[in-house]
């Protein structure tokens, strides 16, 4: 069976599916791989490297037509689907549910797409292929040292001879995988770090890497299903925004990282609390996309600056700005997808298997995927509304 690598081309994109160490896996298992000429160059990485890895690099034109397995980072653009044939497959971190559409498209073109982010997170054979948790990883280190870089005064205390620097104070908001990064990253620069989710067993996992919690007055515990946070009540979300404030006023720098599954992200600093933020203090959104964000004021993809000086950061696509680490990771989890679906050297979909049968989304000229099936159903006309 011959696997491509894609080369990406979605803005501002570095990353590739593939590095080179993870080839002698895949060789091992009978697979031959294909690299799209230039497919690791945003990653540093030459064609020569995957050559002298055993691959074969070839022109766009020839991946799409010799691969059975197409492998990618992001998800095919409209004219890379249209070059996807039958029979072929498709894995990538494909966001079915964000666009449904692409997936009824290569199931029509009887293209089965695979997506990384369907894995069942909890299942502890998934962990070596959870994509969402590698690049989580990467985002949280990657905001401390943006906030770090536009920070205008030092993370630790230093004691010199022109002076005492107090160490900055960091708020993490939201302590799953992005934000124990954060903390773990923030604490080894010296910075004194509060944190606060709405998961009370997070508690202990802060103050494990050094942070200190912040209880609020308000208990809340918004555990949903699956480990992830629900949807806090309006009662729930305003009491903890009033005492929240307070606490973000005092801080030098925050890092927000919430997310709930299937929902906008929650905004857990308002303009008013931006406005009680001293001069000079920086804040890094996560969370921050076209869906919302974490910060009232942050505006995805770029760095704005509040009347009192505050400087709000919404990074996109923090993975990519550290291409090299996040392929790294992101290979792995691939091949381990990759791999345990391939018996006898060739693509075998087990339906049977709880990894395949979540994160196989199209398959023999059908959407199957029940989640992905229900955003494409018709929307039913509004009761009350036009026939
Ligand atoms: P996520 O990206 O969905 O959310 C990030 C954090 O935001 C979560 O900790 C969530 O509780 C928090 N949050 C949501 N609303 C909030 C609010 N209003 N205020 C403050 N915080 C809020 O989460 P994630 O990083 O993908 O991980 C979610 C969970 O999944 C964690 O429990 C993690 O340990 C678990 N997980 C388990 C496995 C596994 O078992 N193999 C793998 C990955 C993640």
């Amino acid at each position: 069976m011959k696997v491509g690598v894609a080369r990406e081309t979605a803005p501002g994109e570095r990353r590739v599916a593939l590095v080179p160490d993870a080839l002698a896996k895949l060789t091992a298992a009978g697979l031959d791989v294909l690299i799209e000429k230039g497919a690791g160059v945003g990653a540093m990485i030459p064609d020569s490297a995957y050559e002298a890895a055993g691959a074969r690099v070839v022109q766009t034109g020839d991946l799409y037509a010799d691969s059975d397995v197409i492998l990618r980072v992001q998800k095919p653009s409209g004219d890379e689907a249209k070059k996807l044939r039958k029979g072929q497959a498709v894995i990538g971190t494909l966001q079915p549910l964000l666009d449904p559409k692409l997936m009824a498209t290569l199931a029509d073109a009887g293209v089965s797409a695979i997506s990384l982010d369907a894995i069942p997170r909890t299942l502890s054979r998934a962990q070596s292929m959870d994509a969402l948790s590698s690049q989580a990883n990467v985002g949280g280190y990657k905001a401390v040292l943006i906030a770090a870089n536009a920070y205008g005064r030092y993370f630790p205390l230093l004691t010199t001879a022109a002076g005492t620097a107090k160490p900055a104070n960091v708020l993490i908001l939201g302590i799953g995988v992005a934000g124990l990064q954060a903390i773990g990253t923030a604490r080894r620069l010296g910075a004194v770090v509060k944190a606060y989710d709405v998961r009370p067993e997070t508690r202990e996992q802060a103050e494990s890497l050094g942070a200190q919690f912040v209880k609020l007055k308000t208990t809340i515990d918004a555990t949903g299903a699956g480990g992830y946070a629900r949807e806090l009540t309006p009662e729930e979300r305003a009491a903890q925004q009033a005492e929240l404030n307070e606490v973000i006023g005092g801080m030098d720098v925050v890092i927000t990282t919430a997310q709930v599954p299937g929902r906008k992200p929650p905004v857990l600093v308002t303009a008013e609390a931006v406005g009680k933020m001293k001069s000079g203090s920086v804040i890094v959104d996560m969370a921050a996309s076209a869906l919302g964000g974490n910060v009232e004021l942050s505006k995805a993809g770029e760095t704005v600056e509040s009347p009192n000086g505050v400087t709000i950061i919404a990074p996109d696509n923090l993975p990519a700005s550290m291409p090299a680490g996040a392929s790294a990771f992101y290979s792995r989890n691939i091949s381990a997808l990759l791999l345990g679906m391939v018996k006898d050297g060739a693509l075998n979909l087990d339906f049977e298997d709880e990894v395949t049968k979540s994160t196989v989304i199209s398959h023999g000229g059908t959407v199957i995927s029940e989640p992905v099936k229900k955003l494409l159903e018709p929307a039913e006309p509004a009761a009350g509304g036009p026939a």
